[in-house]
């Protein structure tokens, strides 16, 4: 029922066992969401984002993980969709953020040097302008530079919200705070949205990145979505880069920023703090 709701009021769906397993799986996460928070259960990895042209980690993307009792760790892509159906993920999204804050200020004070903190934003915290509630009182309880963060944005988002979005992004960006399109190539990679709202990063999806060295398309694509995006001064930033191929290839393409296993892969805070110390890293030219 859910499935022909998703496709509208006449909507329909045919039912095969799978999604009994499926549904089932969602009504156990659903309940165990709930409590998530109170029981400490959600968990933040940081994955470290390497500058081609200094040769320095600028910044850490904060990802969600779910430390299920049964489950065990839970990907994102398993438990979003659910904390967004609920609600949950404005709660969560608030957690998330104050944590990394204090996170990045447990860092600054003991001597490691400062780096842009990247979030990703549902497109359930444009309704009624909870971004910005969010975002600006936890910034403002922090003390950090506004600058230092880059919130994510994935197109659908913002095709989906483009009237809700704009106002709190452009407030947002006001405060200094920096605006990513993130996953861009894999939805309507659409120009309105590069010009209507103040981004000021690309990320390029790990679905490119894959086939740079193997798929001339995709070669041509990303070398065109560099070019563009350089053209209207915004920088990029490529995920999912695995290979030295693949390093060189965008090194090449005047890339700005990796992110991806080849730097390292998203880690607990305990296990990121021996990384920082070792910041000038040097990916083989
Ligand atoms: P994303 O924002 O595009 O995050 C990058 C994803 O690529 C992460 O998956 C990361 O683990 C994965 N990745 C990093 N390096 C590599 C690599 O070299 N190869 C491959 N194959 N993958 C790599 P993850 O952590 O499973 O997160 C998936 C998605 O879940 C994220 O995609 C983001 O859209 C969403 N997400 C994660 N945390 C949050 C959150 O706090 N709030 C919201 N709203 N969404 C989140
Ligand atoms: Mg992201
Ligand atoms: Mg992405």
């Amino acid at each position: 029922m859910s499935q022909a709701k998703e496709h509208g009021k006449a909507g329909y769906a045919m039912f095969d066992p799978e999604m009994k397993t499926r549904a089932v799986e969602r009504l156990h996460l659903k309940r165990g969401l709930r409590g998530g928070l109170d029981r400490d259960e959600f968990l933040i990895y940081y994955q470290r984002i390497y500058e081609l042209g200094s040769g320095r980690i600028s910044g850490c993307e904060a990802l969600l993980r779910l430390q299920h009792p049964e489950h065990g760790l839970v990907l994102p892509s398993r438990f979003i969709p659910v904390a967004e159906e609920t609600g949950l993920i404005i709660p969560v999204s608030e957690w998330l953020l104050t944590t990394a804050y204090e996170q990045m200020k447990a860092w600054e004070r003991d001597g490691l040097p400062s780096l842009q903190l990247s979030v990703n934003v549902s497109p359930r915290q444009f309704n009624r302008h909870d971004v910005f509630e969010v975002v600006n009182p936890t910034l403002e309880r922090s003390g950090l530079d506004p600058r230092q963060l880059l919130l994510e944005l994935t197109e659908s988002a913002l095709v989906e919200n483009a009237d809700t979005a704009i106002t709190p992004i452009v407030e947002l960006y006001a405060r200094g705070v920096e605006i990513a399109l993130d996953d861009f190539g894999t939805g309507y990679s659409s120009l309105t949205y590069l010009r209507r709202f103040p981004i000021s990063v690309l990320k390029i999806s790990e679905s490119f990145t894959r086939q740079v060295t193997t798929h001339p398309g995709d070669a041509a694509i990303a070398t065109g979505l560099i070019a563009l995006a350089h053209n209207i001064d915004l920088k990029v930033v490529a995920e999912g880069v695995e290979t030295e191929e693949q390093l060189d290839f965008l090194r090449l393409k005047k890339c700005n920023a990796v992110q991806g296993h080849i730097v390292s892969p998203p880690v607990a805070a305990a296990d990121f703090t021996p990384l920082l110390r070792r910041q000038g890293i040097s990916l083989t030219a």
